[in-house]
């Protein structure tokens, strides 16, 4: 019977769909049901897109679906319509994006887990041990997060990464226990500040269109009080009885809005992301697909999350890379949250200080609402911005004098530094002198970075490590000499030229453990001491040190000269945002920006004139140079350990392209990286004035790039609005 047939997305990387006889006994399947399929030599689970379909093939060639996972759709009708359109925008394999949508748990053939999650909370006892013990470790930690409520595991998790000894430990104690959530709410233990006017404009804005599909763009920089117009419409969802979404680009940002959510809503916070356990991201998803999660925090895949009862859809920091998954099902869950807020009929309010061109050439079409928040009540002045000029200055460890002696003012003050360059390692050459060899990385041709802590060298492209050689392998002179400089010189250098303050190294390596850069970071903020801080971007974000008053950045020349044309934008915004670390309290913060190039044009206007019109001039140049957001981009990858693989598949793919496609047609060619962890990389890029024409012609053509006999001996990937070339 033809009209049974069921047509079913497959967790695989092919382009299609595939058709099955439904299963003999069970209930009836429906579209969002899992179902569990004989496939290949095994069993897969899969998702029912469409049931009643005209078979593909013969129906006696059909398989018989083995048996029905769910009763109810677990995917909403909205979500199966937002991921169809989601495959089919990103060129996806429809498969791979509905199990996207899925946590990891609900992917396999398992009974759905009980929605009661973990608690925990205080008892008298441990109240009173609150206040005796002394004010330090990981018990305490717990202690004093649980003094304003009961918490589920998942946001302990948020909170303090490492909790969960610390927890048994105080259990055995008798100081915590442990329960099933309750679902009555908690007071709220803080108070909404009056909204100044911008905020309030702001909050009215949307509000007004709550019910309604409307994308606003907010736009304020850090601490201008966007998370206090976030909180306030979240309440409004609340009190209508609706659901709210958060995303925030990583994890890190996640711990200080879910207490400021937790202290101001009274409600539990659903928090997803990617490190939390499984078992406890499946419950957190199911809970806001019935309808009981009301507020959910959570990283790029939480864009994913049911939301039955939707009110608002929230993206924090909306410029933020992260949002792009570079791997598999290469979605922007910014754009989708946009693309869900229309199916929900609700609106999105998309927050930065720094907003992504494409966001702003929106508001500049008229298809999202700009808001604006200018005053900072979070600070009384922005800080000042001096350029240093580096030419020609007699650089130590390539500190320049004047920044040295901003340092010494400052730390003489008892006011926090915070010394900016965005390179982890010692230097990032080691070179020598003798005859100008300098180590490389053998699987990618790129210098490998000198880590004196680690006494290696490490390729930051592959991982790759070395020993550090005695002497060159090329002309067996000594003279083997770090070349630039990264935070671990950097700190070194400070440490030396500043014996009597502590310097204190955050990036990647010093911090492998959270807690303990949270640690560090609520050390400064509690303490009016002075400090020295060297870091990677890892600091440019969140954490508010009341005591930092100096910025120094050393080193955007490479920003500077990238022949990437977003670069200038990511440069512009980063500055924005380390800059933004200075003067968040009563003080004044200063930033000293030392550079080569103090007269590039896009540095002097965005120190002139501010990220606005810098944004705006660089968008000028996007639509001059038929550039993205004004022409729409596809990037084709490929990668395998022969050139010649490279190439075949990218010649073969180039000549399938749809005659007539009209499309602009750079490469086949190189990767920017040709060669990386030992595997030669090309890449074709297809590029339209529009966006409809883009899709057109890529859509019967991404099909078949698959079955082309090219395709089996290089790994590929087709990427649509790359956000990196
Ligand atoms: P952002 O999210 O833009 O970084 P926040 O909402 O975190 O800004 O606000 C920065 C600081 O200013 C916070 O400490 C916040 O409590 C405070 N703040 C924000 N709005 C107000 C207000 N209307 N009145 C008083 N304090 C405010
Ligand atoms: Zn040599
Ligand atoms: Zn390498």
């Amino acid at each position: 019977m033809m009209s049974t047939v069921l047509r079913v997305a497959l967790p695989v990387p092919l382009p299609t769909l595939f058709d099955y006889l439904p299963p003999s006994a069970g209930g009836e399947a429906r579209p969002g049901c899992r179902v569990l399929v004989p496939f290949g030599r095994g069993q897969a689970t899969g998702v029912v897109v469409a049931t009643g379909v005209e078979a593909s093939v013969g129906a006696g060639k059909l398989k018989r679906a083995l048996r029905l996972l769910d009763d109810a759709p677990l995917l909403d009708a909205e979500l199966m319509q937002t991921l169809a359109w989601a495959a089919d925008y990103w060129l996806a394999a429809p498969g791979e994006a509905y199990a996207n949508a899925l946590p990891l748990a609900l992917r396999e053939a398992k009974p759905l887990p009980p929605l009661g999650e973990e608690c925990w909370s205080l008892t008298t006892a441990g109240r009173s041990a609150l206040d005796a013990r002394s004010r330090r470790g990981n018990s305490h930690a717990v202690l004093a997060e649980l003094a304003g409520g009961a918490l589920s595991s998942a946001e302990l998790d948020a909170c303090l990464p490492d909790w969960r000894a610390a927890a048994r430990r105080l259990l055995a104690a008798k100081l915590v226990e442990r329960g099933e959530r309750s679902t009555a709410p908690n007071a709220p233990t803080r108070e909404a500040p009056a909204l100044s006017e911008e905020q309030r404009h702001a909050v009215d804005a949307v509000a007004a269109s709550l019910g309604n599909y409307q994308s606003f763009l907010l736009d304020g920089v850090t601490g201008s009080g966007k998370t206090e117009v976030y909180l306030a419409l979240i309440e409004r969802v609340l009190a209508q009885g609706r659901q709210a979404l958060l995303l925030v680009p990583e994890i890190g940002l996640a711990p200080q809005t879910v207490r400021r959510l937790r202290e101001r809503l009274g409600v539990p916070v659903e928090v997803i992301h990617s490190n939390l356990a499984e078992g406890e991201r499946a419950r957190a998803w199911l809970r806001a697909r019935k309808g009981e999660a009301r507020v959910i925090l959570g990283t790029r895949s939480a864009v994913f999350t049911p939301l039955p009862h939707a009110g608002l859809v929230i993206v924090d920091e909306e410029h933020d890379g992260a949002y792009k998954q570079q791997e598999g099902f290469r979605y922007h869950a910014r754009d989708l949250a946009v693309v869900r807020a229309r199916a929900l009929g609700v609106p999105v309010l998309l927050g930065s200080g720094t907003p992504s061109l494409e966001s702003l050439a929106n508001v500049e079409s008229g298809r999202y609402r700009a808001l604006h928040l200018r005053a900072r009540p979070g600070a009384v002045h922005a800080p000042t911005v001096q350029i240093v000029d580096m030419r020609a200055q007699r650089l130590e460890h390539g500190l320049s004098p004047t920044l040295l002696a901003a340092v010494a003012d400052t730390v003489a003050r008892g006011e926090q530094v915070l010394v900016f360059k965005n390179r982890r390692g010692y230097a990032p050459v080691l070179y020598c002198h003798a005859c100008g060899w300098h180590a490389d990385c053998p699987r990618c041709e790129r210098p490998m970075t000198l880590h004196a802590g680690r006494r290696a060298l490490v390729c930051h492209h592959c991982d790759h490590h070395a020993r550090i050689p005695t002497a060159c392998p090329s002309c067996g002179a000594t003279e083997l000499k770090p070349q630039g400089q990264g935070t671990e010189r950097l700190e070194e250098a400070l440490a030396v030229r500043f014996p009597e303050v502590p310097v204190l190294r955050i990036d990647r390596e010093t911090t492998r453990r959270r807690d303990a850069f949270e640690q560090l970071l609520g050390n400064l903020r509690d303490e009016a001491k002075s400090a020295i801080l060297v870091g990677t971007q890892m600091l440019a974000k969140g954490h508010d040190l009341p005591n930092l008053t100096l910025v120094a950045i050393v080193g955007v020349d490479e920003g500077l000269l990238s022949v990437d044309f977003r670069a200038g934008e990511r440069l512009a915004q980063q500055l924005v945002q380390v800059a933004g670390r200075a003067g968040r309290a009563a003080k004044p913060g200063r930033v000293l920006l030392q550079t080569h190039h103090p007269d590039h044009p896009m540095l002097r206007q965005l120190l002139a004139q501010g990220y606005a019109a810098a944004a705006q001039a660089l968008l000028a140049e996007r639509r001059q140079g038929a550039l993205p957001p004004f022409a729409h981009q596809a990037l084709l990858r490929a990668e395998a350990a022969q050139r010649t693989a490279v190439d075949a598949f990218l010649g073969e793919a180039c000549a399938a392209l749809p005659a007539d496609h009209g499309l602009q047609v750079a490469g086949p060619m190189p990767a920017p990286m040709p060669l990386r962890a030992g595997r030669q990389r090309g890449q074709l890029l297809l590029e339209a004035a529009n966006r409809r024409e883009l899709h057109a012609a890529l859509r019967p053509w991404a099909t078949q790039l698959a079955r082309l006999p090219s395709a089996r001996k290089v790994r590929w990937s087709l990427d649509v609005d790359p956000i990196d070339l």
